[in-house]
């Protein structure tokens, strides 16, 4: 089976999302390729080559990539996708952005948030907010699928693939770039930190929210939020771990002043080790908690922080 991954990339760097759609990959056959779309990403490109599994790079270094643009980088998957029986994505926000335009080209489904491969044609996917696991079964000739990247573990690296420059350049003419604002924090990405400490509406504001900033800095980790938190104005919405939010798998989840509403619980009940502080006995994120912790945040994230 022939499978060709879209890599996730910015600022000339490989994404580890992109290791984690080899792992998912690895399922499925032998012969994967991973696509480089972008410009000046020749950086990205050799980090790819060395993915263990990875078979063959494309780099496609144009201008018309360089911002990525769904409609352009869409034009170009589906050109190359007649080589391939998988195209396969991590479900982030660029790749939630380009795929479906992949799959409307090529006149199939998408097959969405894959959390795991059961045989060649049939999937599993979390459905209701991650209350309920559906297996779905694809009879498409040619299957676009995106990848729940917290399901997978990264894949190695330690080989050195073959990288190949692709002419293709698409440019649709149908979307401009007009700017960026990157959020400089020198804590690591929500998505990718280990350790994350979240606050809810109990944080009561934003000022508040420096308690975990400290807390996250003494351990290294990143600081998300809840819906509510988000709505509220207390922080910037790309903290926001849920459903609407970002989905993370961390070591270490501490839950501060937040009740464990179900679609905050489906952006986090896979940490691995789940802490809750509530003043609430009955908060239903107790459920999901590994270790609960029933107090008055503004008693206790002060003394965990001094005691850190
Ligand atoms: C379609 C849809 C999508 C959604 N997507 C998301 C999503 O992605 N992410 C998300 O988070 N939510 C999402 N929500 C919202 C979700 O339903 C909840 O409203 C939200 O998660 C509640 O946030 P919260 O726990 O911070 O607030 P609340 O539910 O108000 O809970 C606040 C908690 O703080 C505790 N508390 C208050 N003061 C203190 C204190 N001093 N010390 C200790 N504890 C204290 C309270 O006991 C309470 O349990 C979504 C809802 C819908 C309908």
């Amino acid at each position: 089976m022939t499978i060709l991954i879209i890599a996730e990339h910015a600022q000339g760097e490989l994404k580890p999302e992109t290791n984690k759609v080899v792992t998912a990959s690895l399922a499925l056959g032998s012969e994967i390729h991973v696509l480089v779309a972008g410009y000046d990403c020749k950086q990205a490109a050799e980090s790819a080559a060395a993915i263990l599994g990875v078979t063959r790079v494309l780099i496609a270094d144009k201008p018309a990539y360089q911002y990525q643009l769904a409609e352009n980088v869409a034009a170009l998957v589906a050109e190359l996708a007649g080589g391939y029986e998988y195209v396969l994505a991590a479900a982030t926000t660029s790749g939630k952005n380009f795929m479906p335009r992949v799959a409307a080209l090529l006149d199939v489904e998408q097959i969405s948030d894959i959390i795991a491969v059961e045989a060649a044609d049939t999937f599993k996917r979390p459905v209701y907010a991650g209350n309920a696991i559906a297996t779905v079964q694809s009879t498409d000739h040619k299957k676009v699928i995106t990848v729940r990247t917290t399901a997978f573990d990264a894949a190695e690296v330690g080989e050195s693939a073959p990288v190949e420059y692709l002419e293709t350049d698409i440019d649709m003419g149908v979307s401009t770039f007009v700017a960026e604002t990157l959020t400089v924090s020198e804590r690591p990405e929500l998505t990718a930190a280990s350790i994350i400490i979240s606050g809810g509406r109990g944080m009561q504001n934003g000022d508040n929210f420096a308690m975990l900033e400290s807390v996250a800095d003494k351990l290294g980790g990143a600081v998300g939020a809840s819906r509510a938190a988000v709505d509220a104005g207390f922080v910037s919405n790309d903290m926001q771990v849920g459903q609407t939010g970002k989905i993370v798998a961390p070591d270490l989840y501490i839950a501060v002043g937040i009740s464990g509403a179900i679609q905050h619980l489906a952006g986090m009940k896979d940490s691995k080790v789940i802490v809750a502080i509530n003043k609430d006995e009955d908060a239903p994120i107790f459920q999901v908690a590994d270790y609960g912790l029933v107090a008055d945040l503004f008693d206790v994230i002060p003394v965990l922080e001094s005691q850190l």
